[in-house]
């Protein structure tokens, strides 16, 4: 990170920076879609490659001069097509709800039917929220959870058997247990129905085997670059030849314009890193530190939507505290943990209040956190819920947040001057 660059011309940014560099290196990060990039990663964002317009694709573009561009895409694609063994990939969406956007697009006309995961029982807004272009632009039917937090097929079946969809979306925001793409695909066949996989939080783990692939189940696949594949924030969408000219039309000129290349080339640095053995063994200690923490937090009396967790990710559930996710997570603040509420099934309480709160172990497996850190982050948790009006508990419970943070420096190399 160039920070005395910008410091030279602009020291309020280069200050608010810093900020934010000392409010992550003193936090413990469980926002489940939250990551730390590679200093390569972030390198490869700050870069000339930020200079260029290059609307089109490799070898077709809009402007002159793109040869050098073209080979940094092209090699973005082989990447993650080789990571994900998929056939064609579009490395251009400037976001997972984009990539979303170009498949809604390509696939659909406005009006046609379309079942997603409800948002608040995990799903995603592009997932046909009413406040979201998917529940605007389409007629939306969705599916949820059962009473123990889980997907109940048969009640999907019975939904998409009912509605009749063009598209079915699954992938979630909020789902602590894997998802049966295959179950998912048998369901989009009986309904005559395309599938989508919006892999945006588990990409990560799919790529390495922590979590079943989609891939020869669903028509087309979309992820975020940014949470367990721990890339630049952006998006992608994957998909067979088949719809590759359909998909890329969509991207560009559907609803994009010039590609982020800069983001590009970083999203190509990114998979080399996902690529190595090394990233592998790092998704195992995300799901292995989830687990850890999910015992924890249940040994400690907490409880957890499903009960547990198969990914990187639970939902605690403070119904028996009479506690808020709203209040929890701003108290978990206090003792200098991230996290952010979240509904839990059937919830008594609006989204903007909740009655849960989600954790993720991506981040702080990737700081280097191990199994006997997680026990000791479960008992502060468990602690700051059970004494949430304790200030003097919770200053004590900070104290033991910030011995952590300092175990596990983050970007040693970066100094603040
Ligand atoms: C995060 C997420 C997205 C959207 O990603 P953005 O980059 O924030 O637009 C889409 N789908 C799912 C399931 C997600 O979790």
């Amino acid at each position: 990170m160039e920070i005395e660059k910008i410091k030279e011309f602009d020291n309020e940014i280069a200050e608010l920076i810093l900020k934010e560099l000392d409010r992550q290196r003193n936090t413990i990060e469980l926002i489940a879609s939250e990551n730390f990039t590679s200093p390569a990663v972030m390198a490869a964002c700050g870069t000339v490659a930020t200079n260029k317009y290059a609307e089109g694709k490799p070898g077709k573009r809009f402007y002159n001069g793109c040869e050098i561009i073209d080979e940094i895409e092209i090699m973005a694609q082989e990447r993650i097509k080789k990571l994900f063994g998929v056939e064609h990939a579009n490395v251009q969406p400037h976001s997972g709800a984009q990539a979303n956007m170009a498949v809604l697009l390509y696939i659909l006309k406005p009006g046609d039917k379309i079942l997603g995961m409800d948002l608040s029982n995990g799903g995603h807004l592009t997932h046909g929220s009413p406040a979201n272009f998917s529940g605007i632009y389409f007629d939306v039917a969705f599916y949820g959870v059962d009473n123990e937090g889980y997907i109940d097929y048969k009640e999907v079946e019975k939904i998409a058997l009912e509605h009749k969809p063009k598209l079915i979306i699954c992938g979630a925001s909020a789902y602590a247990r894997t998802i049966d793409f295959k179950k998912f695909k048998e369901i989009a066949d009986k309904a005559g129905a395309y599938l989508m996989a919006d892999i945006a939080h588990i990409a990560g783990l799919v790529a390495t085997g922590c979590h079943p692939s989609p891939i020869g189940y669903a028509d087309f696949i979309t992820t975020t670059t940014h949470k367990t594949l721990r890339g630049p924030r952006g998006g992608v969408v994957m998909c067979s030849q088949e719809h590759a000219a359909g998909i890329d039309k969509a991207v560009f000129p559907g609803i994009q314009g010039g590609p982020l290349e800069h983001i590009i080339a970083a999203k190509a640095v990114a998979f080399k890193e996902a690529l190595k053995p090394e990233f592998k063994e790092y998704s195992e200690n995300i799901v292995k530190n989830a687990k850890i923490l999910a015992q924890t937090l249940i040994a400690n009396g907490i409880d957890l939507v499903s009960g547990g967790t198969d990914n990187h990710l639970m939902i605690i559930d403070l119904r028996k505290f009479d506690k808020t996710g709203k209040d929890i997570s701003n108290i978990l603040e206090k003792v200098n943990i991230t996290a952010n509420k979240n509904t839990v099934p059937n919830d008594p309480k609006s989204p903007f209040i909740t009655s849960g709160v989600r954790l993720g172990t991506p981040a702080i497996t990737t700081r280097g956190f191990k199994e006997e850190d997680m026990k000791i982050i479960g008992e502060i948790i468990a602690e700051t819920i059970k004494n949430s009006e304790n200030e003097q508990k919770l200053a004590k419970l900070k104290e033991k947040s910030l011995e952590l943070c300092g175990k596990y420096p983050l970007y040693p190399d970066i100094v603040q001057t």
